[in-house]
């Protein structure tokens, strides 16, 4: 390849900012391979370090605020950020130094809300989500939370598939900057054999609130662990590649089944395994 030094070509960056995962299955580690297999470049400021395998997230150590801002405004100064995107946060103080960084940034943010693990150990305490939606979430063109989550920032039960895109489309009330809401669907009708994920997205001219949906076959495996950090990142990464909601969330989705699929028989340690993001 021809390289032109008088008129190099900016590479867009997608900033992941989000907690540290040592056995490589979640957070950071989930981010920068996802970014890489999609062929987006990847950026990583580190929220938290976690001690954790696949048996389970024993403990969490938050970064000095100070130093997560520091990482963060080195970047965004002198990398062509155009989508960041935002896992595990760990706390508050973390979270407001984010919510601050975003007030000046003017491209897409993809926020993960991750709260809990699915092992139940907690990853940001129950008292903090406020924080996270004044902050974070009310900051953000993109929310992808799985049903626990939903459950937890909307208040609402959230029994049937229903019930739960009537409180993702409530969110674009609350949150004015959201241009797009997925909820997961591996948690709704947990006994058929089919997951469908749901994308709410608003339409630019009207405002109207567009729903569209993704099914496929339901994969009963353990191997499930970062796939919410895996699935924004793909949103995020696809979005940078196709400047759009609609295919981010059909690639996101084609995407991480087509990972599940690969991981489903793999054996990585002695308890809920990652996805095999090097296949
Ligand atoms: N560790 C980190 C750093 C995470 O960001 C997350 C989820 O976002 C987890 C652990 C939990 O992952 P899972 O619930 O998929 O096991």
């Amino acid at each position: 390849m021809e390289i032109n030094s008088k008129h190099p070509e900016k590479v867009e960056t997608v900033l992941s900012i989000a907690g540290s995962d040592p056995s490589g299955g979640a957070g950071i580690q989930a981010d920068l391979k996802t970014f890489v297999s999609i062929g987006v470049y990847g950026a990583a400021a580190i929220t938290c370090l976690t001690a954790q395998n696949t048996r389970g997230v024993s403990a969490y150590l938050p970064v000095d605020p100070y130093f997560v801002r520091k990482q963060v405004e080195l970047v965004l100064q002198d990398l062509f950020v155009t989508h960041i995107k935002i896992g595990m946060t760990g706390t508050e103080e973390i979270i407001k130094v984010i919510g601050d960084l975003l007030a000046d940034f003017k491209g897409e943010v993809i926020c993960d809300p991750v709260i809990r693990a699915s092992d139940g150990h907690a990853l940001l305490e129950k008292e903090s989500v406020v924080c996270l939606c004044d902050h974070i979430i009310n900051r953000a063109t993109v929310l992808t939370p799985n049903l626990a989550e939903l459950r937890i920032i909307t208040g609402k039960a959230c029994t049937d598939p229903n019930e739960a895109v009537q409180a993702g489309i409530a969110l674009f009330d609350r949150f004015k900057g959201l241009r797009a809401v997925v909820i997961k669907g591996g948690h709704l009708e947990e006994e058929t054999e089919t997951v469908t994920d749901h994308l709410l997205a608003r339409e630019g001219e009207s405002g109207n609130i567009i729903t569209k949906t993704a099914s496929h076959k339901r994969v009963r495996t353990e191997n499930t662990h970062g796939t919410g950090c895996t699935f924004a990142s793909a949103f995020a990464a696809f979005h940078m590649l196709k400047g759009e909601y609609e295919q981010a969330f059909l690639n996101a989705v084609n995407f991480v089944d087509r990972l599940v699929n690969k991981s489903a028989s793999l054996k990585f340690g002695t308890g809920c395994g990652p996805l095999a993001h090097h296949l």
